[in-house]
């Protein structure tokens, strides 16, 4: 049996007319960049999130930007985050100028630990991004408090998070904003690169719109330097038709979750916990054991897609060597990085597929 860890072609071939409407619209319309597919996303995903502007933008990477930038954020300001992340969310803060600093996370939700916050902020600390690791949402109501109390702008990359939710609410109401990647194989992905910026902030949303823009305040004048991250009109179009689709897809994902859960649950491996004020959205089903590279080894010669996710936390990076921060600075990551594995995990995936995978687990654990 061939499982792939991600399974693009199951999914678009579920809704295939749908999609193909969508592209030959835009097609039609030669509405390439931006234009009427963009705002009518922007709008159908603002509602989604409950949140009153999302501004669509050319990945998640230029949503991260864009917002640090919106918000002032640069040279000589800090920015505290995890270290235990895509590389994206340290390299967007260090692309304004401003400096990434980690603070390790909780054992159990592998998000950033709100304890540790507080002794990270420093006269310089502009803002705190936490990101939804894996799509469960980091703990927002510690983060807000500290943020209130000292200040700070809270950011999230809400990358791997669309449609979960905390205390009921989703990314986008959670914080000042949430940036979202809509990388194909994102829990709601388009077909090339897209990201969106989604607030209730007016004068964010404002900022935005003109940087991605190139600056522009109307045709041919533009009131400032900007940047070329807008998004496309045919990633609009497909965003568009999925977007009613994410909240079944998300629900097929935690029923794969809930079901590999009850499969392991007599194994040494360690299956992911979730905080009760929030409702995940497996972007990744991450299982953790010491005994990860023999696993990972065995499942990918049966055949099973297998990711690590991720194996070298932000600090340990070599385009962090400047940083100056030695192995141990951060043991819960580091141990992570070693222990973590990624599951194939969608909606589509079958029961005979997910028994296979578990069976392969044990058999390599047994070994
Ligand atoms: C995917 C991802 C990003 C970057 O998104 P792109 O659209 O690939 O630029 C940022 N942060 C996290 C946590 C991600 O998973």
């Amino acid at each position: 049996m061939k499982i792939p860890l991600v399974d693009l072609k199951i999914q678009y071939e579920s809704i295939k007319p749908e999609i193909d409407i969508a592209i030959q619209r835009v097609i039609d319309n030669t509405a390439f960049i931006m234009g009427k597919e963009v705002a009518a996303f922007e709008e159908a995903f603002a509602a989604y999130c409950g949140a009153r502007y999302a501004v669509g933008v050319s990945s998640g990477t230029g949503a991260l930007f864009l917002t640090l930038l919106g918000y002032g954020i640069g040279p000589g300001d800090e920015v505290i985050t995890t270290p235990f992340t895509f590389f994206a969310t340290g390299e967007a803060i260090s692309q304004v100028g401003a400096r990434p600093v980690f603070v390790d996370v909780d054992p159990v939700t592998y998000n950033i630990d709100p304890n540790q916050i507080a002794d990270a902020i420093t006269p310089y600390t502009k803002a705190i991004m936490p990101v939804h690791l894996y799509g469960q949402p980091a703990e927002m109501d510690a983060i807000n408090a500290l943020a209130k109390k000292h200040d700070l702008v809270v950011i999230e990359d809400a990358a791997q998070a669309h449609g979960s939710t905390y205390n009921g609410q989703r990314p986008g109401t959670l914080g000042d904003a949430a940036c979202f990647s809509f990388y194909p194989s994102k829990n709601l992905g388009c077909f090339g690169d897209g990201g969106a910026v989604v607030t209730n902030d007016e004068r964010l949303a404002q900022r935005v719109r003109s940087l991605r823009d190139h600056g522009r305040s109307s045709k041919y004048e533009h009131a400032e330097l900007g940047y070329g991250h807008r998004l496309d009109g045919i990633q609009a179009a497909i965003l568009r038709a999925k977007l009613p689709h994410l909240d079944d897809w998300n629900e097929g994902r935690r029923q794969r979750a809930a079901r590999y859960s009850e499969l392991l649950a007599d194994t040494v491996v360690i299956t992911p916990q979730h905080l009760p004020q929030t409702t995940p959205v497996y972007h990744c089903y991450v299982i953790r054991t010491p005994q990860r590279d023999r696993v990972l080894q065995h499942l990918r010669d049966a055949g099973v897609g297998v990711g690590v996710h991720y194996p070298i936390p932000l600090h340990l990076q070599p385009a962090y060597r400047h940083l100056e921060l030695e192995p141990g600075s951060f043991p819960v990551s580091e141990t992570l990085a070693g222990e973590v594995l990624s599951l194939p995990i969608y909606a589509e995936l079958s029961d005979e597929q997910q028994d296979y995978v578990v069976e392969h687990i044990r058999q390599s654990l047994d070994g």
